[in-house]
Formats: C-alpha cells, sequence, structure tokens
C-alpha cells in the first residue's frame, strides 16, 4: 500500500472537542445550551444506528438531545406538526429529520417545513440555493466533511480537477458545489457517464458516493490522486464465520490505496466526520439564532 490513510475518526475527535468548548463557552457567557432534534419515523435498522449514534455524541459534547420515534405508519399531517412545534420550541436550536422516509411521506414536503436556520442537514430547498449562490447557509454535514479533510490534507484546492461519482441531493450535488466553491474544476459522474474510468483517471481528487460496493477499482485511479470514500455498505463476510457481515466503502480499498496518494478508510472516514459536522452546524445554528458570533 502506498496511499496515506487520512483518518476520518482521529479528525472528526478533534471537531467534537472543538464543539464541545463552544458549547461549554456558550453555556458559561449565555445561559445558552444548544439542542438538537433528531426524528426517526419507523425501524430501519440503519437509521437506528445513526440515529443512535447521533445523540449520544450530542450529549457528549454537552448539548440538548432530543429524540423523536415515531411509528412507521406516522400520517404525514402529524409528522408536519411536530415538525412545526419544533420549529416553535426555542430550545431546539437543529431539527434533522432521519431519511429515509417511508414510502407514504413526501420528502421534500416535509424537509421544507422545517425552518431554514433550524436545517443543520443543508437539505432544505432555501439552503441548497445559498449554497448553490456561494451565501452564507446550513451546509450539508457528509460533503462538508468531506472538505474538511481534503482542505486539511491540501490546504488550498484551487485548480484541481475533481471528479464527484454520484449525484444525488444529499451528497453527489453538494459535495460538487462545495468543491467548485474552493475553485476545483469539478466533473459530476453518475449511472449514464460514458467511459466513467477515463473520466476518473483525469481526477486529483475523487470524491465516491455511489452506493455500490467496492465499485471504484485501482485502475480508475490517478497515481497520486486523493480518494474520498463517502459510501457505506454491508456486505457478505463469510470469513468472519457463517452469517457474519462487513462494512465497505464504494471504492476497492486494496487496489485503490496501492495508487492513490491518500484515501479515506471505510468505516472510519467519511462516516464519524458526518456526526462531527452536524454539531459543528448546530452550534452554528445555535449562534446565528442568539446573534452571537459564529464559530469558524
Ligand atoms: P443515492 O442512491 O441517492 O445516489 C447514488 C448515485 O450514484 C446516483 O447519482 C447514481 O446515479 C450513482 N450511481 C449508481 N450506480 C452507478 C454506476 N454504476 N456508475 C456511476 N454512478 C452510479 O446514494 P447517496 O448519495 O444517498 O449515498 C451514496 C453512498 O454514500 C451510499 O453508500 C450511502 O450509504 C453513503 N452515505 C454515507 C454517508 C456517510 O456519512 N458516510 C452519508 C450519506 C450517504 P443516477 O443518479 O444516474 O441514478
Amino acid at each position: 500500500m502506498t496511499a496515506q490513510i487520512i483518518d476520518g475518526k482521529a479528525f472528526a475527535a478533534t471537531i467534537r472537542d472543538k464543539v464541545a468548548g463552544h458549547v461549554a463557552r456558550l453555556k458559561a457567557d449565555h445561559g445558552i445550551t444548544p439542542g438538537l432534534a433528531v426524528v426517526l419515523v419507523g425501524e430501519d435498522p440503519a437509521s437506528q444506528v445513526y440515529v443512535r449514534s447521533k445523540g449520544k455524541q450530542t450529549v457528549e459534547v454537552g448539548m440538548q438531545s432530543f429524540e423523536h420515534k415515531l411509528d412507521v405508519d406516522t400520517s404525514e399531517a402529524d409528522l408536519l406538526a411536530l415538525v412545526e412545534r419544533l420549529n416553535g420550541d426555542p430550545a431546539v436550536h437543529g431539527i434533522l429529520v432521519q431519511l429515509p422516509l417511508p414510502k407514504h411521506l413526501d420528502e421534500d414536503l416535509v424537509i421544507n417545513s422545517i425552518d431554514p436556520a433550524k436545517d443543520v442537514d443543508g437539505f432544505h430547498i432555501s439552503n441548497v440555493g445559498l449554497l448553490g449562490t456561494g451565501q452564507k447557509s446550513m451546509v450539508p454535514c457528509t460533503p462538508l466533511g468531506c472538505l474538511m479533510m481534503l482542505r486539511d490534507f491540501h490546504g488550498s484546492l484551487s485548480g484541481m480537477d475533481a471528479v464527484v461519482i454520484g449525484r444525488s441531493n444529499i451528497v453527489g450535488k453538494p459535495m460538487a458545489q462545495l468543491l467548485l466553491g474552493d475553485s476545483c474544476t469539478v466533473t459530476i459522474a453518475h449511472s449514464r457517464t460514458k467511459d466513467i474510468a477515463d473520466v476518473v483517471r483525469r481526477a486529483d481528487i475523487v470524491v465516491a458516493a455511489v452506493g455500490r460496493p467496492e465499485m471504484v477499482p485501482g485502475d480508475w485511479i490517478k497515481p497520486g490522486a486523493t480518494v474520498i470514500d463517502v459510501g457505506i455498505n454491508r456486505i457478505d463476510a463469510p470469513e468472519k464465520g457463517e452469517g457474519k457481515t462487513r462494512l465497505v466503502g464504494d471504492v476497492d480499498f486494496p487496489s485503490v490505496s496501492k495508487v492513490a496518494g491518500a484515501i479515506t478508510p471505510v468505516p472510519g472516514g467519511v462516516g464519524p466526520m458526518t456526526i462531527a459536522c452536524l454539531l459543528a452546524n448546530t452550534v452554528t445554528a445555535c449562534c446565528r439564532a442568539n446573534g452571537l458570533e459564529e464559530p469558524e
């Protein structure tokens, strides 16, 4: 292996420490405790794990965590009423509705019912528009975490060729906007992209957000490129015993790590950064709501 490992787990710990410091100061100097409300509808196992982890880390940095677990058959009207209540609750500075929602609920409608100032996931159409026009917004946590790792590793990203694989609203598109904002030359690849291997091979920075286990092989990667693997895929792991599974990314780590200059592992790369950025966004939302200076 030649690639340097970008340790998202360690980086996320430093962000959490900073967040904890800001929270302590908000409490001591202003008597304010930032609060994050997480809404989970149904019992999707992966979502349950994420929500538990978010709640635990929220409390660990000294913030208030409000968890709302609703039945899988909750009506849209009831969910919208809860969001409305959280919008009006002064103790709640950030609201996150865990996606995906059950099929009978309109995700766009629900997300756009969140007060944009409390939309710590950055998915509200107002925040999407603000990000797209380079204005102050709430930035989606996963792409923000990726950008922070890239800036930390490279310093300036200006002029670099970046290829984002995946065009979802929650990862691919905002990732591309952020890289553009840092003056990369950005290409977005997706399932209809022709000659994707050639497209990816041009990139100094590759961000893979596809949802297909180990799809990107080493021979797609320009030697020395930086590879950010957003994918979280659970696959069978018979080598660990019958019925066992393991997590892999969208990148084939063994072959890519031989060619890339740097790579994020799965687990321990983008995942921990996502939650750390969620906590940081909540503190930012709290400061904005109270007219206080925002953390950097
Ligand atoms: P989506 O399913 O919403 O989007 C996947 C994208 O990949 C689509 O744009 C799709 O293209 C594209 N795609 C699918 N197949 C191919 C292919 N063969 N070649 C090129 N592109 C392809 O996924 P998300 O963006 O929500 O998530 C992507 C991955 O990131 C998942 O593994 C998810 O678990 C993970 N994730 C991780 C997070 C973290 O904290 N680490 C947070 C969020 C997601 P098209 O639009 O043409 O269909």
